[in-house]
């Protein structure tokens, strides 16, 4: 009878076991600072849901999810409303994924989680190099009054790990300061994503890489569903190209952002979301022999 079953929870081709498994999935729902259209709490559970609608095999790696061990370990559980508990949480469940040896790949919520996650990272690998993907410069040093929100994560994370370490691609939208700001403290690259990219990638090679991507750097016409779209961005084909290059490096963890089922209408970002964690796990995931 069991042959004949089979169970929707979890990121498709996920295992049962923490222990085995060399990637662990974890959820991070936080929707605090949004500033525009809220939602994005419900993005890891959409992304679960519609990666069952996608094959496990990658026609551009030549390699099946079945090749790799994973474990899909749900939500981190957040009281609404305490954006530093919050964080906080988030931080301790990546910190016991890091120390158990295992790869974190976080699905937001905000794009401010991946200051929680870099927190943890950077304990491990002070020599982090971080890559972000998104429309957004994230480099404000408040918005609306607030230091800590999806608008300033970036500015926050460079406090971190030193702006020279950061390498934004497919920026298109942010206030004067941001870009001026950037052009003084970050490596940052305007509207394209690939080129760029393959220019970088010498440099980054040998050192341990973060991958960070907002979902709304690809053009609305692809993700639509995501609180701040952004008009101009790149195609899906060209962010999955992306994954593939970062292939190539040394990733120690990546999140995928400000996915917003609410806006969603055809499922297609939850889609597209679920296709670039696919080619996330087998592009960095490292294979099991099961
Ligand atoms: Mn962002
Ligand atoms: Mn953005």
């Amino acid at each position: 009878m069991l042959d004949l079953v089979e169970k929707y929870t979890g990121f498709i081709g996920c295992t049962d076991s923490y222990e085995h498994s060399g990637l662990i999935i974890i959820g991070a729902p936080m929707d605090l600072t949004v500033s525009f259209r809220p939602g994005t709490r419900l993005g890891p559970q959409q992304i679960r849901r519609v990666s069952h609608g996608l094959e496990e095999y990658s026609i551009y790696l030549g390699k099946d999810l079945g090749d790799y061990r994973y474990y899909d370990a749900g939500d981190v559980s957040l009281p609404y409303g305490n954006i530093q508990e919050g964080l906080s949480r988030i931080g301790r469940v990546v910190s016991e994924i890091l120390f158990d040896g295992k790869f974190p790949l976080v699905l937001g919520g905000e794009h401010l989680i991946t200051l929680a996650v870099l927190r943890e990272v950077v304990k491990l690998h002070p020599d982090v190099a971080v890559v972000v993907f998104d429309a957004h410069a994230d480099l404000r040093n408040e918005y609306l009054g607030e230091e800590y929100s999806h608008a300033t994560v970036m500015r926050r994370i460079i406090e971190v790990i030193g702006g020279k370490n950061l390498y934004q691609f497919g920026i298109r939208s942010g206030i004067r300061e941001e870009f001026a700001f950037a052009s003084e403290n970050t490596n940052m690259y305007i509207n394209e994503i690939i080129p760029p990219l393959q220019e970088v990638l010498q440099q980054l090679n040998g050192r341990p890489v973060y991958v960070s991507l907002d979902i709304d750097v690809v053009d609305p016409a692809y993700a639509p569903g995501t609180g701040t779209a952004e008009p101009g961005g790149c195609t899906s084909r060209e962010i999955l190209k992306a994954i593939h290059l970062l292939g190539e490096l040394n990733v120690v963890g990546f999140d995928l952002v400000e996915v917003s089922p609410v806006y969603d209408i055809a499922e297609q970002t939850a889609l597209l979301a679920a296709k670039l964690v696919r080619e996330a796990i087998i592009s960095f995931a490292r294979p099991y022999n099961r």
